[in-house]
């Protein structure tokens, strides 16, 4: 067998907050191209778990590897191999002083040096992905919930990530809103993106991802393919989960 080069893996991980553990042993891998949501009770360490891929949250013990770097190694450069990661949050965390084109240029610019006009060119380019293009001159709060979370979007995918993560990225939405952003993610998925993501919106899960993991008080339950999980779950828990969800 070849081996496989995992996108993200994920070995035994770890996480306590002073006494209250809330990873207990996490272990799991994310392929190329592969696109894994995660559903689970409020409260069961999802959030923990993403911010633990990218090290906005240090692991108490465990391995976190991406595209094979051991992020948990001393000698590695963090930075750099945060850049490989995008991260778009529940709530957008825009700069408000800043437009939407603005906003997609700053992490460029300063993070991987791009000049502006290579910068500028790049996040044209992701608005329109987005389908914003013709909102690049807009502030933040000149923009619906739906297109402010595509601005993030775009802002991420400007930084050419090898993984993106997404933490309930259209939980903070009204109703109406929530399928611009759910149809962005879908193309994203189609075209190859590699893509981990914590969200509630089942309909999304069961099309588009390749795996459901279903996380419980900090253990993962249920790890298989979607129509699996999530039609034919096989433990209680997750059971009684999606009876309360669906
Ligand atoms: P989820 O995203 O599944 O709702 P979280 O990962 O946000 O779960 O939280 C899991 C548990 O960890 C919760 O009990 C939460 O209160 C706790 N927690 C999260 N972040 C911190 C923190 N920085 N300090 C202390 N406890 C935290
Ligand atoms: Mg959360």
């Amino acid at each position: 067998m070849t081996p496989v080069n995992h996108a993200v893996e994920i070995r035994d991980l770890h996480k306590h907050f002073g006494k209250l553990e809330v990873l207990k042993g996490i272990d799991f891998a994310v392929d190329p191209g592969q696109v894994v949501c995660v559903i689970g009770p409020s409260g069961s360490g999802k959030s923990t778990l993403l911010r633990c891929v990218n090290l906005l949250e240090q692991p108490t013990s465990g391995r976190v590897v991406l595209e094979g770097v051991e992020l948990t190694d001393r000698d590695v450069d963090i930075d750099a191999a945060r850049r490989r990661v995008g991260m778009v949050f529940q709530q957008f965390n825009l700069f408000p002083h800043m437009t939407a084109l603005q906003n997609v240029m700053v992490a460029q610019r300063r993070v991987l040096k791009r000049g502006r006009a290579e910068a500028e060119k790049i996040a044209r380019e992701n608005l329109e992905k987005v389908g914003i293009a013709d909102k690049c001159d807009a502030y933040p709060l000149q923009l619906s919930g739906g297109q402010q979370q595509r601005v993030a979007i775009a802002r991420a995918l400007a930084m050419n990530p090898a993984l993106m993560l997404f933490d309930e990225p259209t939980s903070a939405l009204d109703p109406e809103l929530v399928g611009d952003v759910l149809t962005v993610m879908r193309k994203l998925a189609e075209e190859g993106m590699t893509m981990l993501v914590v969200t509630h919106e089942m309909a999304f899960a069961r099309d588009v991802a390749d795996r459901v993991v279903f996380m419980d008080g900090g253990v993962i339950v249920e790890d298989g393919p979607a129509a699996q999980v999530i039609g034919e779950p096989q433990h209680e828990r997750t059971k009684s989960f999606l009876r309360r969800v669906l």
